[in-house]
């Protein structure tokens, strides 16, 4: 059977300066980090890239902040993740550190304190932005995902696919694809993925894993969210929300509730979708989605958050009235400004 061409791309100088940097001797400790709440591309390339390094005969502590969702459990070596506790800061020497799917360092919430003023950052990131803050910058917004560069970084240090190198890239190219779906399922997406697939990760059993294994109070949560629904600005705007009230029974974070999103916006007629929790009295999350153009981490930022056109996420405080209010006022404010310029 002919095997699939490889991923084309010109030799990027970038890049072998960072493996060059990787590959020097002397410096071995590594702490490899992504963003609180990690979701699938952040862990899966956390332990990608702690392959890569364990490899390339360095110490590597993987540690993130906040929740982890049990539906990452499948990944192999998961339990090398640690999670971020007081005092780790004095266990672990740190040098150097590799950040995956952070735009930020603020949001790496407390593992900030691990990492010491004097520390070589690299950054490897695809999602927008301009703050470069590693003496190392790999971003390239077109990738599928923060797991695509990871892949790049072990083609180019020769790093051998396996099973569980192959269902750490394919479990983040299939995350941050939202399943081969978005519009960020590219030629190069798919055919890593393939690659991956060849390498011994299995795609049913990560599907499985990863989007259809829910608990049962992840479905009554489900049934509770779309009991919410709301539809406002003509139906262009959908809005789910959850109160504390609720959501402070059910035992799953949130990142368990990480599609509900998706009910929002596959609704008819809708261009933008909000699902708002307040996971904390007065503390609320909010993920946006797009369809079409409208741009949503316009309006995240606006309030301090961030993330991809079509997908953003933001913390409000107050109330859910209140904080529904202000986004949707955002909303209504660039949907007419967008009338305007294409009148
Ligand atoms: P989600 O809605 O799935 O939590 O997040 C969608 C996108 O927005 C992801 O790229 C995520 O990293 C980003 N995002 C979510 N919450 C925040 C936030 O509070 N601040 C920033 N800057 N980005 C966020
Ligand atoms: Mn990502």
């Amino acid at each position: 059977m002919a095997s699939l061409d490889p991923v084309a791309r010109p030799i990027d100088p970038e890049l072998h300066a960072i493996t060059a940097w990787l590959q020097r001797p002397g410096s071995n400790h590594f702490l490899v980090t992504s963003h609180v709440n990690p979701d699938g591309d952040g862990l899966a390339s956390m332990l990608a890239c702690g392959r890569i390094l364990r490899r390339l005969g360095k110490q590597v502590w993987l540690v993130t902040d906040g929740f982890r969702s049990p539906r990452y459990d499948y990944l192999p070596q998961i339990d090398t993740v640690v999670s971020y506790r007081e005092g780790l800061e004095a266990e672990l020497p740190v040098a150097n550190v590799i950040t995956v799917d952070v735009p930020t360092l603020s949001r790496l919430e407390r593992v900030a304190r691990l990492i010491p003023r004097d520390a070589a950052i690299l950054k490897i990131d695809h999602h927008p932005s301009d703050d470069h803050f590693g003496q190392f910058n790999y971003g390239d917004t077109a990738a599928s995902s923060t797991a695509e560069l990871v892949y790049r970084l072990c083609v180019d240090l020769d790093v051998p696919f396996d099973a569980a190198l192959g269902t750490w890239l394919y479990t983040g190219i299939a995350f941050d694809t939202g399943r081969f779906r978005f519009s960020s399922t590219t030629p190069d997406a798919l055919i890593i993925a393939g690659e991956m697939v060849r390498a011994g990760a299995n795609p049913q059993l990560i599907a499985e894993q990863l989007f259809y294994e829910y608990r049962p109070t992840t479905l009554s949560l489900l049934a509770s969210t779309l009991q919410s629904l709301e539809r406002v600005l003509d139906g262009r705007v959908s809005i789910l929300s959850l109160d504390h009230a609720v959501l402070g029974q059910a035992r799953y974070g949130d990142e368990d509730m990480d599609g509900f999103v998706d009910y929002a916006v596959s609704l008819q007629g809708v261009e933008v979708a909000l699902f708002l929790r307040e996971h904390e009295p007065g503390h609320i999350r909010v993920s946006l989605r797009a369809k079409h153009d409208f741009d949503v981490r316009a309006v995240a930022e606006l309030f301090g958050g961030g993330g991809h056109r079509k997908a953003a996420g933001v913390r409000m405080t107050g109330t859910l009235a209140e904080a529904k209010a202000r986004l949707v006022n955002e909303i209504q404010r660039h949907l007419e400004s967008s009338n305007e310029r294409s009148a």
